[in-house]
């Protein structure tokens, strides 16, 4: 029949209670997920331009549930941010990562130099605005034994929407560990310019929108991205593209000056480093 305006309240207000529910299902999961070692993390590899090599590879997050199924970082890292979760779940990620990456062979890069496999570890605003973080990313480093400069950590403009000037005190003495910094999504927020400017960072991320139309001739995307490496270089750090799938991308970003790649053009993320660690001395594009 005819649903009056009392009714669609009711199954408005009916569908906002079964969705809360859901979250608070997903959440009970999540949390027990963490607490029981259920979630994995997987690695993307970066390639290096200059030498044509696998040197480091992204940390990102896979939880599969019993019930839920596999549910997406995006769905489970924005639940885990509204309800603190990310505070442990963000600890087991730097330190399984930490863990993991101490067991990477090492490479030789284009200097013809024998270095250590970079590991590159996502980290959350919250996890960023918390007084205790300098301190668990000293202790992952000395649990693992892994070296600071193989350490990076990537962090996103919206995650310094908050204290501009704490996020930056902290980020600085993480570098002062001896830790990188990498600015992630880089050119998606509001303030790239402020970011440049106050954030003390080693790497900046052009985020895959933009990466998506670089090879069309004269396009805003590709005369930002140029704008992005070249200011990104003028200030003494590094570049890297993500979200990298064709050939034609890759060839643009070369010519554009561009560090490294990530991307599928290289790999998928995978579930092992074993598969990359194997492509170590090969060219991969
Ligand atoms: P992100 O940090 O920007 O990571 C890159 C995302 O792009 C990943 O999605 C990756 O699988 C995907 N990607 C990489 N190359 C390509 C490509 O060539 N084409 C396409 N279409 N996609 C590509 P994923 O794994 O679903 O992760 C989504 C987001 O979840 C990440 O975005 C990151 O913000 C967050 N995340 C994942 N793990 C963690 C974590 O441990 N901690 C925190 N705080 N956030 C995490
Ligand atoms: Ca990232
Ligand atoms: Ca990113
Ligand atoms: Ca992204």
């Amino acid at each position: 029949g005819r649903v009056t305006h009392f009714d669609a309240e009711v199954l408005a207000t009916r569908g906002s209670q079964t969705e809360l529910r859901a979250r608070h299902h997903m959440e009970r999961r999540l949390r027990q997920a963490i607490a029981a070692g259920e979630l994995r993390l997987h690695y993307q590899p970066l390639a290096e331009l200059a030498s044509n090599r696998i040197v480091g590879a992204e940390a990102l997050a896979r939880w599969e549930d019993a019930e839920l199924g596999p549910v997406s970082p995006v769905v489970f890292i924005k639940l885990a941010e509204e309800t603190g979760l990310i505070i442990d779940l963000g600890r087991w990620a730097l330190n399984t990562a930490c863990q993991e990456a101490a067991t990477w062979p090492m490479f030789e890069s284009a200097d013809g130099i024998r270095r250590r496999m970079k590991v590159t570890v996502n980290v959350s605003a919250v996890q960023l605005s918390q007084p205790s973080f300098v301190r668990d990313v000293a202790e992952a480093l000395v649990d693992s034994g892994l070296l600071p400069r193989t350490l990076c950590l990537e962090i996103t403009e919206t995650a310094v929407i908050g204290d501009m000037h704490a996020t930056a005190k902290n980020l600085q003495e993480i570098r002062d560990l001896g830790v990188t910094v990498a600015l992630d999504d880089f050119g998606t927020g509001y303030s790239s310019l402020t970011m440049l400017r106050d954030l003390p960072a080693d790497v900046v991320k052009i985020d895959k929108s933009f990466i998506d139309k670089i090879a069309v001739e004269a396009s805003t995307d590709s005369v930002l991205a140029r704008l992005v490496i070249e200011t990104a270089h003028s200030l003494g750090m590094s570049v890297c593209a993500e979200g990298v799938e064709t050939n034609e991308q890759a060839e643009r970003l070369a010519d554009m000056g561009c560090d490294t790649l990530q991307g599928w053009l290289i790999s998928k993320p995978l579930a092992g480093s074993e598969a990359f660690t194997e492509w170590l001395p090969t060219a991969v594009l």
